[in-house]
């Protein structure tokens, strides 16, 4: 946790009115520190032991952890809050599919391939399935290589489970350079995986009974020489697994707990697929680093995807689009224009509806600072200047031969205001973009 001043003033040396770190006393050097405002090296006097108090104090309660290389690596960890409104949070988990080795041939390249495909775009972002765990099912060594070695065409990270570090060992050459997560060290065989992973530079899942028992172990595994650890916290029921999770992260958030100050993995499991699809969601929500499931269908991942674009999004930065007018199909002069707001979520469901109607139209993009449109109505920042300037703009001069503009039935007030400051005929639009393709195909036909 971090200290506060108070607390940083009894690690300084106090020399009376030495002044060397550029503030007048020492406390308003340790008030500089605690709100990192100045580096403790600015003071010439502080002992190596104060130093290495400060520093340890000051690193994440969360230890940033890599899986994978290159761009499609995936960063866990490194969470400051236990709550999405308190500040934000900042690693989205991955979304990991399972590949046990003990597939045929055919069923195994069938399985690398789906999960390839599942990959969306969403609000102008792209979403995928980002994560491929390889397990060793058939306990064979040369099975669980050669299925290492299928999945690692992916160009996703990797986690290998097994129960043996030897077969890890013997799998981690199909995968080189990819900086796997092995799974798992337990309290029972800790040493040999530690040690695969010291060698191979991977980071390690660590799993035990209880969380006091795992924070023994990541004490263990981290005097051996494995800095990066992802703590394995799944139990055998969801609410079980939910309760782990938060408290796990409550002990390493709120009271200091770095023994338990890591990422973590849970794997999801269900009755049906529907449990699992709900499982996932929930550990998405709070607070895994990774989820891994058994799901391989789009219609089964994209929600999970989904919940993680919304949680994971900044809730003080609305996702924006740029102001500018689009163009949606093959539009000509004769082509409608409609009104909308530059939040994403708003402007890609106007989107979306006007391509189902099969009408090409324009849509001009009004900047509101990432707000919906009757957010931004009612703080005037979607005004009928505001739509005016656009319609009188260059962005629209050569693209349309007529002067009608279609603006959202929500904010069917500013018609008469935008008519006066345009010069344009007003159509109010109906409230929902669901209505938008029935109002093109009739109204503007
Ligand atoms: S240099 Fe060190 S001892 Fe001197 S005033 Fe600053 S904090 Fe205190």
């Amino acid at each position: 946790m971090a200290l506060k001043a108070l607390d940083i003033l009894k690690l300084l040396p106090q020399k009376r009115g030495c002044k060397e770190c550029g503030c007048p006393t020492c406390l308003a050097f340790a008030m500089k520190l605690a709100q990192k405002q100045a580096r403790i090296d600015d003071c010439p006097y502080v002992s190596d032991e104060s130093k290495a108090a400060l520093e340890g104090a000051s690193a994440p309660p969360m230890k940033l952890v890599t899986i994978g290389a290159g761009d499609s690596k995936l960063e866990i960890g490194n969470e400051t809050v236990m709550f999405r409104h308190e500040e934000t949070f900042y690693h989205p988990p991955g979304i990991a599919v399972r590949v046990p080795d003990d597939l045929d041939a055919e069923a195994l390249a069938a399985r690398v391939a789906a999960i390839g495909a599942l990959k969306f775009v969403r609000v102008g972002m792209d979403i995928r399935a980002n994560v491929v765990v390889v397990e060793n099912a058939s306990c064979d060594a040369v099975r669980f290589k050669a299925a290492v070695d299928a999945a690692s065409k992916l160009d996703l990270p990797m986690v290998l489970v097994a129960e043996k570090a030897a077969h890890i060992a013997a799998a981690l050459p199909a995968c080189a350079g990819k900086k796997p997560l092995i799974h798992a060290a337990r309290p029972d065989n800790w040493e040999e995986f530690a040690k695969v992973a010291k060698e191979n530079g991977c980071s390690l899942a660590v799993k035990a009974p209880d969380l006091e028992a795992l924070a023994e172990l990541t004490g263990k595994v981290k005097a051996a020489g494995v800095e990066d650890m992802v703590l394995d916290l799944t139990a055998d029921r969801l609410s079980t697994t939910l309760q782990t999770l938060t408290v796990a992260r409550r002990l390493a958030l709120k009271k200091g707990a770095r023994d338990l100050g890591y990422p973590s993995i849970v794997f999801a499991a269900g009755g049906d697929v529907f449990e699992e699809v709900a499982q996932a969601a929930t550990y998405v929500a709070k607070y895994a680093g990774i989820v891994v499931t058994s799901l391989t269908k789009a219609e089964q991942v994209l929600p999970l995807l989904t919940v993680r674009q919304n949680v994971f999004t900044d809730p003080r930065k609305p996702i924006q689009v740029e102001p500018a007018v689009y163009e949606v199909g093959a539009a000509n002069p004769k082509s409608p224009v409609l009104i909308t707001t530059n939040f994403s979520l708003t402007y890609y469901t106007v989107e979306g509806e006007v391509e189902a109607s099969r009408v090409p139209a324009y849509i001009g993009v009004i900047d509101t600072e990432g707000t919906s449109v009757l957010t931004a109505f009612a703080s005037d920042k979607l005004t009928a200047e505001g739509v005016a300037k656009l319609l009188k703009s260059d962005a629209l001069k050569d693209k349309v031969s007529h002067k009608k503009v279609i603006i959202p039935g929500y904010i069917a007030a500013m018609s008469g205001a935008l008519q006066d400051e345009s010069g344009w005929e007003v159509i109010v639009g109906p409230r929902e973009a669901s209505g938008i393709p029935k109002f093109l195909k009739t109204m503007w036909s």
